[in-house]
């Protein structure tokens, strides 16, 4: 959905430019940035696997994304690479508009110990939020996210989580279940979470994950994973065009292709 959403913000802003897909593999991640600078590319996104190994390559590297280690947008300014990342921030600023109480004050449970959580982990400490736990499959990932994190946090196995569930004003979910092929699949169980538990997937696809369902039965708020995607994209487009676009117009071209599926 990345080149739909920016296609249609630099025809809307009246910018002469292109957003494209381009594969490029493992081996070849060095020659194919060159590539992409010497026909002239302002800037561009990079996804898994790219994110991390980027970080060797940009000749400059925001703070953020320096902590995060790993970069998902890269400017090419006179020359140079400048890596961001604004899967943290983009994740920060759509849960700014849907968490209504005070976020420094809120107990984090996020479940999940890869990129995602790594870089909204680091983002919130950032910002701040100290009160913060990581449930994951694999306990010792979990721990390992708080290694070299300015803000130490509690590492727990998913069972430990589902039993303190009542603790805790905002659950994320950052694995893929509740995706295809876990569709039908729970991260966590609900059953020991408060009523007005601020419950956020960040999942996209489904608009609506198994999770999401359960909350809303118990009475929880939720927030699918829209947001996020459509502010990390924003945050990109600023960076490499210095215009805002309209963040509607990307939810809206995004929930109508995902409400196709
Ligand atoms: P990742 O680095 O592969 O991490 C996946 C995490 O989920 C790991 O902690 C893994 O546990 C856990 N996990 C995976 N399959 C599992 C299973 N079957 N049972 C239990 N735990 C499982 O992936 P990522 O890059 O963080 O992305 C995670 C999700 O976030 C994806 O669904 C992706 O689409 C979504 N995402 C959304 C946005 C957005 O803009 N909304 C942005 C980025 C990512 P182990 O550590 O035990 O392996």
């Amino acid at each position: 959905m990345s080149p739909d959403i920016h296609n249609a913000s630099f025809k809307a802003l009246g910018i002469k430019a292109r957003y494209e897909s381009i594969r490029i593999s493992k081996e070849n991640l060095l020659e194919g940035v060159r590539t992409l600078t010497d026909k002239g590319f302002k800037g561009f996104n990079v996804t898994i696997p790219h994110k991390v190994e980027m970080v060797q390559i940009v000749d400059e590297i925001d703070p953020l994304a320096k902590k995060i280690g790993a970069i998902n947008t890269v400017g090419v300014e006179n020359g140079k690479l400048i890596g961001y990342n604004t899967d943290g921030p983009g994740f920060l600023k759509g849960l700014q508009q849907f968490y209504k109480q005070d976020l420094l004050k809120a107990n984090v449970l996020i479940i999940g110990a890869g990129g995602a959580a790594r870089a909204i982990v680091m983002t919130l400490v950032s910002n701040g939020v100290s009160r913060l736990t990581v449930a994951n499959r694999t306990i010792e990932k979990a721990s390992n996210l708080f290694v070299n994190c300015e803000q130490k946090g509690q590492a727990l196995t998913i069972n430990e989580a589902e039993a303190c569930l009542e603790q805790f004003d905002l659950i994320i979910n950052t694995t893929p279940i509740g995706m295809e092929p876990n569709k039908d699949k729970m991260p966590i169980l609900l059953e020991n979470a408060k009523q007005k538990t601020y419950v956020c997937d960040i999942i996209y696809n489904p608009l609506q994950t198994n999770l999401l369902t359960k909350a809303l039965e118990k009475g929880c708020h939720v927030q699918n994973g829209v947001p996020m995607f459509v502010y990390q994209a924003a945050m990109s487009f600023e960076y490499w065009t210095g215009r805002k676009p309209d963040l509607e117009k990307m939810t809206e071209i995004v929930n109508t292709r995902l409400l196709q599926k």
